[in-house]
């Protein structure tokens, strides 16, 4: 039996499996206890400072008797504040990027994925940096600068000199009026001197999910392959943040394991971060377990509804307010636009999960890692963000200008990111409308710059962001 303690480098510590029971039985206990859940509501509010606003956030405990509670009202309670959150510290910016899959050579067992180790059917396939160049092309040709590298785990096959070349290999396009900005990674845990030359490589974020929290249902679901190790793969952000790495993504596969649990266990992963770092993670995903080749979809009885999916969403926008939040395109447009409005701030669009699959005319299923749900092509994403009263972006300022980590956070809590963010989303919004948008978003797109400018609310500012956005209709001048 081990001890909760936040601050310990121990996975069995910091996500202290009977400090997680004894949560869901204090939330079960006060799920009906309205004066306590609107304490906590009051606490979660975002409060107005001189210069921005300022949250407190909950925790996991707090955050768990919100998620218990069933009254209808005080759920719609936790809906206005997520979304006044994400109001208060993204605007109703949504930030874009696509998944770019290098390689399903695999030696893990992971009996949800169908890139296990045992999947015989599926052609096993990795690009060559030709063909990681022929892809990025044709993600560039869509309007994409933010892309997230995804692996299988392969010591042979994708070894971490192959990653970097990947990335090396990237950055150096340049395409047309543009480049790829920021890569985001999302490969197997790993050692701190590889985390380290990812570092080097200058990746955005580097995105682990923990799959499950319950280890005795993460050792049966991963049986096989360094994955396996249960402490291994819950301390790998504290070997990234070790390795120099200070923008990391956290998320739980839902649907693998009861929802109670993995949030209780993600927000304590959340809290240790804090506790020994001092910034919580960049971001947190919210994927859930899709049908795949070679699995049985039906295993996996703790599959959530639409429904307890949002209030997820929302409670977990409630007690990390600063983080950004994820959803890829494992969901359809409609459950995507239902948890746009209780605190997601990225989304991937026309996205293929299979390796080489944007060089193909036809949407390739056959090395696929899951079925994509939302099928549209960018230019639809874009179009759809912005008729549902979003700022589509393409920005990636922060990283380039080194706010990471800890200062992208400080940032973030002074409600300095909001000042500098919109005129910066519709900078990136105008590359984007001007160089790759069908005619109808164009205009569309344009008309919502010129509503969003006159609502910036420094003259000096909104002058400056008028005058590139003009530079950037009228000539080739990108990137300011
Ligand atoms: N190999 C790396 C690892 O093990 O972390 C990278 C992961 S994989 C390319 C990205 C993520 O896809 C996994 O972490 C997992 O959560 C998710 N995934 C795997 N199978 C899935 C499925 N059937 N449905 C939805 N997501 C799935």
């Amino acid at each position: 039996m081990y001890e909760y303690n936040p601050r310990s480098l121990r996975a069995e510590e910091f996500i202290s499996d009977v400090e997680i029971r004894e949560t869901l039985a204090y939330a079960e206990a006060n799920k009906d206890n309205f004066a306590l859940i609107d304490e906590i509501l009051e606490k979660a509010r975002p409060v107005k400072t001189g210069t921005g606003y300022i949250c407190k956030g909950l925790t996991h405990r707090e955050a768990s008797v919100l998620l218990a509670c069933e009254n209808p009202e005080k759920i719609a309670r936790m809906y206005e504040i997520a979304e006044e959150i994400k109001q208060a510290f993204y605007g109703n910016r949504i930030v874009l990027f696509a998944p770019l899959y290098l390689s399903n050579y695999c030696v893990n067992g992971c009996v949800y994925c169908p890139y296990h180790g045992q999947n015989k059917h599926i052609p096993r396939k990795k690009l060559t940096q030709e063909e990681v160049k022929a892809e990025v092309i044709a993600l560039q040709d869509m309007g994409h600068k933010r892309l997230a590298i995804e692996a299988g785990e392969d010591p042979v096959n994708n070894p971490l000199d192959y990653i970097l070349d990947c990335i090396h290999t990237i950055y150096s396009i340049k395409h047309k009026n543009g480049a790829i900005r920021r890569v985001n990674v999302n490969i197997a845990a790993t050692t701190v001197e590889n985390y380290r030359k990812l570092k080097e490589a200058g990746i955005g974020t580097y995105i682990l999910f923990q799959e499950t929290y319950n280890k005795e249902s993460y050792e049966r679901l991963h049986p096989t392959g360094p994955k396996h190790d249960y402490d291994y793969h819950t301390e790998a952000m504290d070997r990234a943040m070790e390795g120099g790495i200070d923008d990391v993504g956290l998320g739980v596969l839902f649907g693998l394991e009861g929802y109670k649990y993995e949030f209780a266990g993600l927000l304590m992963h959340a809290e240790h971060l804090e506790a020994v770092h001092g910034v919580g993670p960049h971001t947190i995903s919210v994927p859930r377990v899709k049908k795949a080749d070679d699995i049985d979809p039906d295993a996996f009885d703790n599959s959530i509804s639409d429904e307890i999916f949002t209030k997820i969403a929302a409670c977990i926008r409630l007690a990390v307010p600063y983080t950004g939040m994820i959803i890829s395109t494992r969901e359809s447009e409609q459950v995507r636009e239902r948890m746009l409005q209780v605190g997601i701030s990225q989304v991937s669009g026309a996205s293929r999960t299979s390796v080489g699959g944007y060089t193909e005319k036809e949407r390739p299923t056959d090395t696929e890692q899951f079925n994509v749900s939302d099928q549209r092509t960018l230019d639809e994403v874009i179009k759809w963000l912005m008729e549902t009263g979003h700022i589509p972006s393409f920005c990636t300022a922060c990283y380039r200008e080194g706010r990471t980590g800890d200062r992208f956070m400080s940032l973030c809590k002074s409600g300095q990111i909001v000042n500098c963010c919109t005129p910066n989303a519709l900078m990136t919004l105008t590359e984007y409308l001007t160089d790759y948008a069908s005619e109808e978003t164009r205009d569309l797109g344009y008309r919502l710059i010129d509503e969003e400018l006159k609502k910036i609310p420094k003259e000096k500012v909104r002058q400056i962001a008028a005058e590139h956005i003009e530079a950037i209709k009228h000539s080739d001048k990108r990137d300011f």
